[in-house]
Order: structure tokens, then C-alpha cells, then sequence
């Protein structure tokens, strides 16, 4: 039976275009971009030139506002606790939406530790940033407002844009976690008004192991891991240069195919949700049109998500999710669901699918078939 893999959402396969590009930085060129002699030389301008790729993806000013991390969560705590510290004059708080990733909050509820306020954001029930509360909980002592692009557990897209003219009235400044939405949408860091934005590698098709954060020109932070000084001082550490190479080069095909690409899986995810939202007591979860091209998010009554997740996987060979891949070890609902209003045995029947290049029209009679067969099956065996 042919696997179908719909949880690129928690990982990607790397593109075969970046390993070939990226290879040589694993065998031949391995030199440290710190070192002053020409193999050490080959490899900076290797980091270079991927950043001159990740800031165009994103229409940076130029590359030099572009920093690498190791992930998208170092990235998400370089951001948030680098700015709050470094720019404490301004105060002592800090803001998020309710869905924000956990390596969004939990630096945050780090600094409530330590003696800053915290104010949570909330959504309505799709998903979408309460633009009243945000008015009301931002205000001229918060230093950081952190708002998603877009969720990865719902797929909803923020109007960034209009949240940015909000913070930025109050004098916030704004951080926008960017590692579920770039390369299936376009971002503007500097049309849409975003002080720091972050982004993953594995999410663009390139190697794990490596995330950019953009700052604006001017921005100052604090450091989080002092050490040797690399990326101008803000994330000391040897680059991973194969990750960011690959990185680079996957950031310069998403810019290239995206347009195409994000069209393709658009029609596919419309007809699979339009297949999966027959099954009775089946809900989409999330916005109902302002969702990211590639992501259908459901719940179903009276069965867990767990469940169908492994009845996809062992009886039909389709990989589907059940939220967040970071916070599947805990038995909690995903607080993104009980953010949008869910109660907590609604959020236990989530199924979150994700689709990628690998992804054809051709497979969605046979998902809607599993999901259906799945949910009859589960619900016959379900005591509730
Ligand atoms: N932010 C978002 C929106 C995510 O979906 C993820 C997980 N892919 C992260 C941050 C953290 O990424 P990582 O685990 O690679 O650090």
C-alpha cells in the first residue's frame, strides 16, 4: 500500500535539489566561517551567501539583519527574551496571542518569573487575534508583542499587517513567528511592519538543525547564549553550515515555486476538507478561509486524536497529526484548541493534516475513504 505522509507540519522531507546543492559542506568544504585562512573563508562566504537567499525570501533591507540559531524555538527565545531584556527602559511587559507555539510562551512565562507582566491575547473561534483585547493589553510599557503569521496546529493566517499598526501605536515592538507560514504565503517583513520574524529550515524543505531570526536595522538585543561572538554577537556557537547552506538554498526555491506550489495543494486541501466535513459530527477546526493553503484541521465527537492517528497509520499507511508534534508526549488538550473556545473532550478528537509536495489530487478519495473508515470504526469501539 502506498504511504501518504500529511503531517509536514512536524517534519519535511529535504529537497533532493537542496542536499545536492548543499552536500559539499558536509564532505569537501568544512571549514569553520570564524577562521581566517581560505578554507575557513569558503565556508563564510557559504553563511553569506544563505543569507543574502533567507533575507530576500522574506525582503529583508539586506542580509546583515538576518541571524542564524539552531531551531525555530532557539530563534523564538533570542527574539522574545532578547529583546525584552535588552530594551527594559521601555518596561517591564511582555504580550502573546493565546496560540502561540510553546517556545513562544514558555520564554515568556520565564520572564513573568522574573518579575515581568505577561499578558495573553485572546482569539475568537477560529483563531483570529481579538483586535479589541490587543488594543487594550498592548500598551506603551510592553516592549515585545509576539503574534503568529500563522498557526501550525489550525492553520489560521493573523492580519498581520493591521496587528503591526496596533503594537507599533503603543510603541511595541513586534515579533511574528513565522516557521508554519513562510513558503506557502508571502511575507514582507518590511510592508508588513514586523521588527523580528522567525523562520524555520525544515519548514522551507531544508536540512533540520538550522532557523533564521530577522531584526530590523536599529533593534537592539541581548544576547542569550554568550560565547565566541558569532552572528554578530547575538548566538555565539560554530554555524551548523551544512543546515544553513541547505537552508538558503531551499529559502531560494520556496521564493521561486511558491506562487505555483501553494495553488496546487490550495485545491487539493479544499476538497479534502470538503470530503472529511460529510462525516457526521466532523468540524473544521481553524479559519474557514483565511487558513493556510496546505493545512486541514478537523475534530470529530466521541473519539480521541490519538486514535486516529495510529488507525491511519497502521491500518492505512497515511501520517496524519494530532496537533502540535512538540506537545504530543503530554496527555493535556492543546491549549490552541481550548484557546478557540473548545472544551476539553472536543479538543481530545483533533486530526490535523498538512499536505505537501509529495501530495496529488489522486490520493484524496482514498484519505476521505481511511478517515471515514477510521471514524466508524473508532466510534463502534468508543465506550462514549
Ligand atoms: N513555531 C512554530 C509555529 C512551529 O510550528 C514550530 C514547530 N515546527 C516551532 C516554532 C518550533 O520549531 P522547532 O521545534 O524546530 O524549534
Amino acid at each position: 500500500m502506498e504511504r501518504i505522509y500529511l503531517d509536514h507540519a512536524s517534519s519535511m522531507p529535504i529537497d533532493p535539489r537542496v542536499v545536492k546543492f548543499a552536500e559539499m559542506y558536509l564532505e569537501g568544504t568544512f571549514g569553520n566561517p570564524s577562521s581566517l585562512h581560505s578554507v575557513g573563508l569558503a565556508a563564510r562566504r557559504a553563511v553569506e551567501e544563505a543569507r543574502k537567499k533567507i533575507a530576500e525570501l522574506i525582503n529583508a533591507e539586506n542580509e546583515t539583519f538576518i541571524i542564524f540559531t539552531s531551531s525555530a524555538t532557539e530563534a523564538n527565545n533570542l527574539a522574545i527574551k532578547g529583546t525584552a531584556l535588552r530594551n527594559i527602559d521601555k518596561g517591564k511587559k511582555v504580550a502573546a496571542s493565546a496560540i502561540e507555539h510553546i517556545s513562544v510562551l514558555n520564554p515568556m512565562k520565564e520572564l513573568q518569573k522574573s518579575g515581568f507582566e505577561f499578558s495573553i491575547i485572546p482569539v475568537d473561534s477560529t483563531g483570529m487575534v481579538d483586535m479589541k483585547k490587543l488594543k487594550e493589553l498592548v500598551t506603551t510599557d510592553t516592549t515585545v508583542t509576539s503574534i503568529m503569521y500563522a498557526n501550525n496546529e489550525i492553520g489560521t493566517i493573523e492580519p498581520i499587517r493591521e496587528i503591526s499598526a496596533i503594537v507599533h501605536e503603543k510603541g511595541s515592538y513586534l515579533h511574528v513567528d513565522a516557521a508554519a507560514a513562510a513558503g506557502r504565503i508571502p511575507i514582507d517583513v518590511q510592508k508588513d511592519g514586523i521588527d523580528l520574524l522567525t523562520l524555520s529550515s525544515n519548514d522551507l524543505y531544508g536540512p533540520q538543525g538550522a532557523a533564521a531570526l530577522y531584526i530590523k536595522p536599529r533593534l537592539r538585543l541581548q544576547p542569550i547564549m554568550p560565547g565566541g561572538g558569532q552572528e554578530r554577537g547575538l548566538r555565539s556557537g560554530t554555524e551548523n553550515l551544512f543546515a544553513i547552506a541547505g537552508m538558503g538554498e531551499a529559502a531560494k526555491i520556496a521564493g521561486k515555486e511558491m506562487p505555483r506550489e501553494s495553488d496546487r495543494l490550495r485545491a487539493i486541501r479544499d476538497k479534502l476538507i470538503d470530503g472529511i466535513k460529510k462525516i457526521d459530527e466532523a468540524y473544521l477546526t481553524g479559519h474557514p478561509t483565511q487558513r493556510l493553503p496546505h493545512h486541514a484541521s478537523f475534530r470529530f465527537s466521541r473519539i480521541e486524536g490519538e486514535s486516529i492517528l495510529l488507525n491511519m497509520d497502521t491500518m492505512y499507511h497515511i501520517q496524519v497529526s494530532t496537533g502540535s508534534a512538540c506537545t504530543s508526549r503530554t496527555l493535556e488538550p492543546s491549549h490552541v484548541l481550548l484557546a478557540i473556545g473548545l472544551k476539553h473532550e472536543e479538543a481530545h478528537g483533533s486530526m490535523v493534516m498538512t499536505l505537501g509536495r509529495s501530495n496529488s489530487m489522486e490520493q484524496i478519495p482514498m484519505v476521505i475513504k481511511a478517515v471515514k473508515g477510521t471514524v466508524q470504526r473508532l466510534r463502534e469501539l468508543s465506550p462514549l
